[in-house]
C-alpha cells in the first residue's frame, strides 16, 4: 500500500500518519520526492481496511502496490534513485559509473598496476574478488582478507573506490571495513540470509542477477535488502543462461529497459561475465550504454593468459582505454556522461 500525500502536507501531518501506521503494527517507509512525499506501508494490509488512512489530513490518496516487490517498485518511488558510493559519486545520475579491474585479486603489485591503468582510462571504482565463488572446489578460491588489504592499498594509491564480493555472512564485518560497494554475486542472489545481513548495513550493495533468475526474482531479492532498511541497492545484469552456447551467458539488454520501467533502482551491466569472451565485450558495453545503463562492471587484466580466473573475458588495459574513449561518444548520444 502506498499513501500519497498532498504537495502541501506538513511535517506534523506526515509524522502523525507514520505514528498511526506503526500503531497498526505496519512498517512505514517514507520517500520524499521532488513534488510530494509518499509513505510505503508494508505488512498485513487488511489492517488498513479497519483503519482507512484516506481520512487523515495531508493524505491525497491510498493505493495498493500490485507487484510482489513494494519498496523496489517504481510505484513506490517515481524518481530514479541515486546511490551515493563515495568520492562525491553516485550511481543513477547523469554520469555512468565504470567499475573495472581483475576478476580476482591476485597480488598487490599487479592489482596496483591494474588500478592505475583503469583509473587513467576513466574508471572510478576498482573491482576485484577476494572471496571467489568458483564452480570447482579445486579452482582458486581467492586470497580472503589478504586480498581485501591489497584492495585497500590500491585505493590508497589511486583514490579509486572498491567493489568486492561478499559470499558468507561471517565475513560481513570485513567487508564493512574494506568495501565501498558490497557485491552479491549471481550465485548468491537468492541467499536470503546474506541479503538480510547486507540489508542491515548502510553500504551500497551491487546485487547481481542470478544466471537463471527472472527479473521478478531479482527485484524480490532487492526487496529483501530494502525491507531491512538499506535502500542503497544497485542492480546488475550479468547475463542469463539460455540455449546459446557460443557466449558464456546471454546478455539480456532488455533487462536494462525493463528494470527502469519496473523499479527506481539503478542498473549496472557486466558485459564480461555475460559474454565470457573479451572480443565481444566492447560491442556489448556500447549496447548497454545506449540502452540506458547507469554503470558498467568490466574485467581488465594485463596478462589474461596467466589470470587466476576469467582471463578469457578480460580486456587488456589498452583495449579498456580505447573502449572508454568510444563510450564517451555513445554516452553523449544518449544524454549521459562517462
Ligand atoms: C564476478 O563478478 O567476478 C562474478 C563472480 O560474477 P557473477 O557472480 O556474476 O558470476
Ligand atoms: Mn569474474
Amino acid at each position: 500500500m502506498i499513501i500519497v500525500l498532498r504537495p502541501d502536507a506538513t511535517e506534523k501531518q506526515i509524522n502523525h500518519i507514520i505514528e498511526r501506521v506503526k500503531k497498526l503494527g505496519l512498517k512505514p517507509w517514507v520517500s520524499k520526492g521532488v513534488e510530494r512525499t509518499i509513505i510505503g506501508v508494508i505488512g498485513e494490509e487488511d489492517t488498513l481496511r479497519i483503519q482507512p488512512l484516506e481520512v487523515f489530513p495531508g493524505v491525497e490518496k491510498v493505493m495498493p502496490i500490485l507487484t510482489p516487490y513494494k519498496l523496489v517498485s517504481r510505484n513506490f518511488k517515481k524518481e530514479d534513485s541515486h546511490i551515493e558510493i563515495g568520492n562525491g559519486l553516485s550511481v543513477g545520475g547523469e554520469r555512468i559509473i565504470t567499475m573495472a579491474g581483475p576478476c580476482s585479486v591476485e597480488n598487490e603489485k599487479l592489482l596496483i598496476e591494474i588500478a592505475r591503468k583503469v583509473k587513467q582510462a576513466g574508471a572510478t571504482v576498482l573491482r576485484g574478488g577476494a572471496f571467489k565463488p568458483r564452480s570447482s572446489p579445486y579452482s582458486f578460491q581467492g586470497l580472503g582478507e589478504k586480498g581485501l588489504k591489497y584492495l585497500a592499498k590500491a585505493k590508497k594509491e589511486t583514490g579509486l573506490l572498491i567493489v568486492t564480493e561478499l559470499m558468507d555472512t561471517r565475513d560481513m564485518a570485513l567487508l564493512e571495513k574494506y568495501a565501498d560497494i558490497i557485491q552479491i554475486g549471481a550465485r548468491n542472489m537468492q541467499n536470503f540470509n546474506l541479503l538480510k545481513v547486507v540489508g542491515q548495513s548502510k553500504k551500497p550493495i551491487l546485487l547481481k542477477r542470478g544466471m537463471a533468475s527472472t527479473l521478478k526474482e531479482l527485484l524480490m531479492s532487492a526487496e529483501y535488502i530494502l525491507s531491512e532498511g538499506n535502500f542503497n541497492v544497485i542492480l546488475c545484469e550479468r547475463g542469463i543462461r539460455t540455449f546459446e552456447e557460443y557466449t558464456r551467458f546471454t546478455l539480456d539488454i532488455s533487462a536494462v529497459a525493463a528494470i527502469k520501467a519496473l523499479s527506481h533502482l539503478p542498473v549496472v551491466v557486466d558485459p564480461s561475465h555475460a559474454t565470457g569472451k573479451w572480443g565481444l565485450v566492447a560491442s556489448c558495453t556500447k549496447a548497454a550504454v545506449a540502452a540506458g545503463c547507469d554503470g558498467l562492471l568490466i574485467e581488465v587484466h594485463p596478462n589474461p593468459e596467466e589470470a587466476f580466473s576469467d582471463g578469457a573475458q578480460s580486456l587488456l588495459p589498452e583495449n579498456f582505454a580505447s573502449l572508454m574513449q568510444d563510450l564517451r561518444k555513445v554516452a553523449e548520444a544518449v544524454g549521459r556522461k562517462i
